[in-house]
């Protein structure tokens, strides 16, 4: 690629791209009503890139205008009680290290908003959560009156909305300008220099390691290490109070607080430059491989007339397939979330079903979309007497 790209998160370094994938789904989580429409769904080209100096990957070619967050985007993981107990304890240890009781909460990216309101039942707070795709039928009685949900984009006419904790999570990895995100955020806080401002992404390090293809996808736009998360927050005027790894270290937590004397001390964990350019370098001569070693062995299972199952139907899904092309090689997508069932994958000729399809399909070997999950799906797999090989990408 001859054309020069800056770095969106320091502002200063231009980009080296190290993957690419073509006509990929411009959205992954979107469920369609029709198979039609979602094989004709939108694509675009992406190219990531890395940046030596802060650390940031991203895709160099993304373009914010094909993104359109709606109704039929589907992301709501709380259908798993593996997911519910890693937040309810997450929102418990929140609420006692920062005091979140009688307090004013805002979320930018609320999703669905189990979260703020689990945050704000669980400490008597006020919440108001912002999203675009947010339903707010779905979590009408919840929250006791105090929630209130905002469908829309979250941008500066919402900066006076009174808030002692500002939380974003999983939203910042679908923003391409990041260190303008910040900066915006920095300036939101302005001088309420007791306001705390918390952070959740995936993390890049995981994706890189395990040469995980299926965690990159057009919606990501953006891809954090402890240390290019830090860096920007930083760089903006914020203290990093904690960082951390969290989900079987595939999340990344941040908490800080606004300052205006920012120090050049940094955390010991945030020093991971060197680490992360060998891990590109690896991930770009190794990644090819390891989409083909998929792509071959669903092949083998279809030649030995095996029934394959893909448990999951998310983001990841959508980019196992699409990057391998394999639908053709799959039987069934399930997924334990309701709203999802009958509707089409984008980008996916493929429709999910409940799981409990699965007791007519009696597939042959069932893969797991998240390793985290698996003693959760071998549980039900028994309980629906479906004795599949269970594989986790
Ligand atoms: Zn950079």
């Amino acid at each position: 690629m001859s054309m020069t790209h800056t770095c969106p998160n320091c502002q200063t370094a231009e980009m080296d791209v190290f993957y690419e994938s073509e006509r990929i789904p411009v959205h992954s989580c979107m469920m369609l009503d029709r198979r039609e429409d979602a094989l004709a769904f939108p694509t675009r080209d992406l190219a990531l890139g890395f940046c030596s100096a802060c650390g940031f990957v991203s895709n160099v070619l993304f373009d914010h205008a094909v993104q359109q967050y709606a109704a039929g985007y589907e992301e709501q993981q709380s259908f798993s009680p593996r997911f519910r107990d890693f937040q309810r304890d997450m929102i418990a240890g929140l609420i006692q290290r920062y005091d979140l009781h009688d307090k004013d909460i805002v979320e930018i990216g609320c999703g669905k908003g189990d979260f703020l309101v689990e945050l704000c039942e669980a400490g008597n707070n006020r919440g108001v959560g912002i999203d675009p795709a947010c339903d707010p039928d779905r979590m009408s009685g919840r929250g006791g009156g105090r929630v209130r949900f905002v469908s829309e984009l979250y941008t500066d006419q919402h900066a006076d909305l009174p808030c002692d904790f500002l939380c974003c999570r999983h939203t910042l990895e679908h923003i391409h300008p990041t260190y303008e995100f910040i900066r915006l955020m920095r300036e939101v806080v302005g001088d309420r220099n007791d306001m705390v401002v918390f952070f959740e992404v995936p993390t890049v390090e995981r994706v890189l390691s395990e040469e995980a293809f299926w965690d990159i996808y057009y919606e990501h736009c953006s891809y954090f290490s402890l240390g290019s998360l830090a860096r920007v927050f930083r760089a903006n005027r914020f203290d990093i109070v904690e960082l951390s790894l969290d989900f079987d270290d595939q999340y990344l937590l941040l908490v800080a607080r606004p300052t205006e004397n920012v120090t050049d001390a940094t955390l010991q964990i945030e020093d991971d430059l060197a680490h992360l350019a060998e891990s590109v370098a690896k991930f770009r001569d190794g990644v090819r491989k390891t989409i083909d070693g998929w792509r071959s062995r669903l092949m083998d299972y279809k030649a030995e007339g095996k029934r394959v199952a893909v448990w999951g139907s998310g983001s990841k899904c959508v980019s196992f397939l699409c990057s391998m092309g394999a639908d053709a090689q799959i039987d069934a997508v399930v997924d334990i979330n309701p709203f999802r069932h009958g509707k089409w994958l984008a980008g996916v000729g493929k429709q999910v079903t409940a799981p409990q399809t699965l007791r007519d399909l009696s597939p042959d070997v069932v893969v797991a979309m998240n390793p985290i999950y698996v003693d959760e799906i071998r549980c039900d797999l028994d309980t629906l007497n479906v004795s599949a090989e269970l594989l986790a990408i």
